[in-house]
């Protein structure tokens, strides 16, 4: 991909000389729950008997509400501190790739957006190491890159993509762009309202339904991310040979049934909130070759379809 030379966004804000001290548990939450479930789904007839009784032994023991295990919960007093970071030059210039990539997500959702009628606002980006503090709770790097609804910014910590890279084999630039263009991509639906809306169910419908309804917003994104990539291809040329399969990678990678395969050894679609390595790849392949958003509403295929 290239990328060097072109106006850089305005709207990164490295985090990356500061840290967190303490404070709630982290905003992926459920870190204690997911625990304690793994090792329940695992554990035989009698060790989930005790598992149970200690749960709830515990609980009452030290008042906790057994749900909180299961969430996420900001809070607790955190600190945020300066570290002795600098940056090497290999992170320096991430962080120029970064601000490059945002600032064409900009350029072009802004076009997009006018010719559909729709006033565009640009996300903001936190670039940070480690752990850095969100109006939800407290992020951590092991989350991987995600995106707040509620303040509109996008969350990265850069050595993700050094995961991306060896534990998922997906290397490359453009590989990391289509992991921006994903996240940009939930920007587009918070101003489209699709976000909202989605959300808005949740409680109101099962959990497999709503879980149906997040993989089709997820599904969508990753379309937007193909949008981006036709119409940056049109306007910078920015594509070079190998750059598409290395976003087909990603795809690939991060797909709901190889990660479950990678974590517990078999898949459960029910459980599927990104959708499957396949269906990334095809939405985002769709959105690449179309470049029209009305080719992406994920939300009126039948499910099986998508
Ligand atoms: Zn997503």
């Amino acid at each position: 991909m290239r990328w060097k030379g072109r106006k850089q966004s305005t709207h990164v804000e490295d985090r990356r000389g500061t840290t967190v001290r303490g404070g709630g548990r982290p905003l992926a939450g459920g870190a204690v729950g997911g625990l304690l479930f793994a090792l329940f789904r695992r554990g035989s007839g009698k060790t989930k008997m005790i598992m149970i009784v200690g749960v709830i032994a515990a609980c009452l023991i030290f008042k906790i509400n057994p749900i909180s295990l299961f969430m996420s919960v900001p809070g607790g007093t955190s600190q945020v501190v300066q570290n002795s970071y600098t940056p090497s030059a290999k992170e320096q210039e991430m962080l120029e790739y970064l601000k490059t990539l945002k600032g064409d997500n900009e350029i072009i959702w802004q076009k997009i957006l006018a010719s559909e009628g729709i006033r565009y606002r640009p996300a903001k980006m936190v670039v940070y190491r480690e752990r850095t503090t969100t109006p939800g709770g407290i992020a951590d790097a092991q989350m991987g890159p995600f995106y707040l609804p509620v303040n509109e910014t996008i969350y990265i910590d850069p050595s993700f993509f050094n995961e991306l890279a060896t534990r998922f084999g997906a290397e490359g630039d453009f590989a990391q762009a289509y992991v921006i263009a994903h996240e940009v991509g939930h920007h587009i639906q918070k101003l489209l309202g699709l976000t909202d809306k989605v959300h808005s169910q949740q409680g109101r419908i099962s959990k497999t339904d709503y879980n149906q309804l997040s993989v089709r917003l997820e599904l969508q994104a990753d379309f937007l991310a193909g949008v981006f990539a036709h119409h940056a291809q049109e306007k910078f040329n920015f594509l070079e040979r190998g750059d598409i399969e290395e976003a087909m990678r990603a795809a690939e990678a991060i797909g709901d049934d190889r990660i479950q395969k990678h974590s517990q050894g078999h898949v459960q679609p029910d459980l599927f909130t990104h959708g499957t390595s396949a269906k990334r790849k095809r939405w985002f392949m769709r959105g690449f070759e179309s470049g029209r958003l009305a080719d992406g509403d994920t939300f009126s295929i039948r499910y099986t379809d998508l």
